[in-house]
């Protein structure tokens, strides 16, 4: 074990370094594909379609030509990815970056408001979504007054009018790829654009490089965090991908990193009771990497019992606070010994910072820092604290954003001195284990998804009746948090709580809905202006 707290109050990673190739993560992902080529990569849950990894490079390297070819996608085009998850989500995905563009993965419940937004702030060039997200995505384009091809995923429906067949595209095994030979593409490229509010403020496009994400899936290889059996002719573990590949957690932890693995990922393209269960038993599924609500759906579901879990190995959670009965329902009901813990991360990191070791039985930390990162804690002023203290943390590492996509304000805030601010309130003990004990940022989680209070208190702000805003989370049994808004409205308005959910509701996808409102005379705010949201709170827990 390495020593763990340096004299600059830094704390290293337990575990040894690893070596970060300097490869592209498409490079990265196929250099074992000898090893497992004929093995499924992935299969559909629900539909059972699926593809092997050599069907899967096949088909990447076919969709990255037409890309280039057919649609002209040049090095550092972006291309937007509104698609829930499917055997196709990694075919798009690895398409786009082997034709040399770059992937804005939008949540495919968002609004028209929502989605045209992120295509905007893009600048994406062409889109790629599913049948049913059509009319949102021509309406969202409509109002921006951009046109753009839309390729539709038409597998199990037909294809809507106005888009471009996604089958015929990956089916046409004639397309010449030489095409391919002129992409440049390096691993300090940006690779994918996802969004995250950060610390503060409206959503941002968080640049994640290639290198990133070959960082992220190689620092998991430590075999004291992470442990599946090795793939080959008579074994593959299997890998239950529930988690929304639009999120860092679901396309970076859960996908691309078990891939580079020759596992065999089984998608899900939502969260569904039944569709969960029938996906678990199935296909036996060895690993699982969750988000906290779901651990109080298999603690709490009658018609789980010990003996459905028997091939469960390895489950890890995270993306939001756990709470431990919770743990101790699931851990109960499972009844065996298996590697159970928490991962924390933030989008900005590609996501995975920390991870709970094999063995470790603390279930109220999110373990340590993993291979190649470096944590502190410090004071509001900066100032680096010890063992035990409770400060921001901050986080260094190869995972670590380029940055803010043309955001120097955003960089410069949330760099200091080459450390990422993580916005979280925490401790780390002598050992490194490290526990997250609040969150500081301006941040949100429904169901572990990000709710930018920003984000809702500038549309409640736009209706010409609202004088200002303001919008905290609280606490929620199920969810985790939900948003709530105390709204100072304008003289002689006659709005109700009813007008402002409706308001608000029309323009947002269903998890950032408001669910309370609290009419008062003013938003308190500090000297310069900033809501301050902790008296919003204690005013609610009032
Ligand atoms: P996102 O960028 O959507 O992944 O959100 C990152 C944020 O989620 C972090 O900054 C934390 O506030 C929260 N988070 C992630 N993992 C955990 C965890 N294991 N425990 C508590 N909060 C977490």
């Amino acid at each position: 074990m390495k020593h763990i707290w340096t004299v600059d109050k830094t704390v290293k990673s337990p575990f040894e370094d690893r070596v970060i190739p300097e490869a592209t993560i498409t490079e990265y992902l196929w250099k074992n594909l000898d090893k497992w080529s004929d093995k499924t990569a992935v299969i559909c849950g629900v539909t059972d379609r699926k593809y092997t990894y050599f069907e899967l490079y096949k088909k990447t390297e076919i969709f990255g030509a037409t890309l280039r070819k057919k649609f002209k996608i040049k090095d550092g085009d972006v291309v937007c990815v509104m698609l829930p998850n499917s055997p196709e989500y990694p075919i798009v995905l690895l398409g786009i970056l082997t034709a040399g563009g770059f992937v804005t993965t939008v949540n495919p419940s968002y609004t028209v408001y929502e989605t045209q937004k992120q295509i905007i702030s893009s600048n994406a060039k062409l889109i790629v979504t599913d049948p049913s997200n059509v009319p949102t995505v021509k309406e969202a384009l409509k109002q921006s007054n951009l046109s753009m091809p839309i390729i539709a995923l038409d597998f199990d429906v037909d294809r809507p009018e106005e888009t471009i067949s996604f089958k015929e595209l990956i089916n046409d095994n004639t397309l010449d790829k030489d095409v391919l030979k002129e992409v440049k593409r390096s691993a300090h490229d940006t690779s994918l654009l996802l969004y995250s509010s950060g610390t503060t403020g409206l959503p941002k496009g968080v640049e994640l490089t290639h290198r990133n994400m070959v960082a992220n899936c190689e620092q998991q290889y430590e075999k004291l965090i992470q442990k599946f059996d090795d793939t080959t002719a008579s074994n593959q573990d299997i890998a239950l991908a529930y988690l929304p590949m639009f999120h860092s957690y679901g396309i970076s932890v859960v996908a691309l990193q078990k891939l580079s693995a020759g596992l065999k990922l089984v998608t899900l393209p939502k969260f569904q009771p039944d569709t969960f269960i029938n996906a678990f038993l199935k296909h036996k599924i060895c690993c699982m990497y969750l988000a906290p609500p779901t651990v109080l759906f298999l603690a709490s579901n009658p018609e789980l019992s010990s003996k459905h879990f028997e091939k469960l190995k390895y489950a890890t959670v995270g993306a939001a606070p756990l709470p431990l009965a919770d743990v101790d329902r699931f851990l109960s009901k499972v009844g065996h010994e298996l590697h159970f813990g928490q991962g924390y991360g933030m989008t900005e990191a590609s996501p995975l910072v920390t991870i709970s070791q094999n063995t470790s039985k603390r279930y109220n930390t999110v373990g340590n820092a993993l291979p190649n990162c470096e944590l502190k804690i410090v004071d509001s002023d900066m100032n680096a604290l010890g063992p035990n203290e409770l400060g921001e943390l901050l986080v260094k590492g190869p995972n670590v954003m380029k940055g803010y996509k043309d955001n120097p304000k955003a960089n410069s805030d949330v760099f200091v001195d080459g450390w990422l601010r993580s916005g979280d309130l925490a401790q780390i003990d002598e050992e490194g284990y490290v526990i997250i004990a609040d969150r500081l940022k301006e941040l949100i989680k429904v169901n572990a998804y990000q709710v930018p209070p920003a984000e809702l208190e500038s549309i409640i702000r736009e209706h010409p009746e609202v004088f200002d805003a303001a919008v905290v989370g609280i606490p929620d049994d199920k969810t985790g948090e939900k948003p709530k808004a105390f709204v100072v409205l304008n003289k002689n308005s006659r709005l109700c709580d009813k007008d402002i959910i409706e308001y608000v509701n029309n323009r947002v996808a269903p998890f950032k809905r408001v669910k309370e409102v609290q009419f008062v005379d003013n938003i308190p705010k500090n000297p310069s202006g900033k809501i301050l949201r902790r008296v919003l709170n204690e005013e609610q827990a009032k």
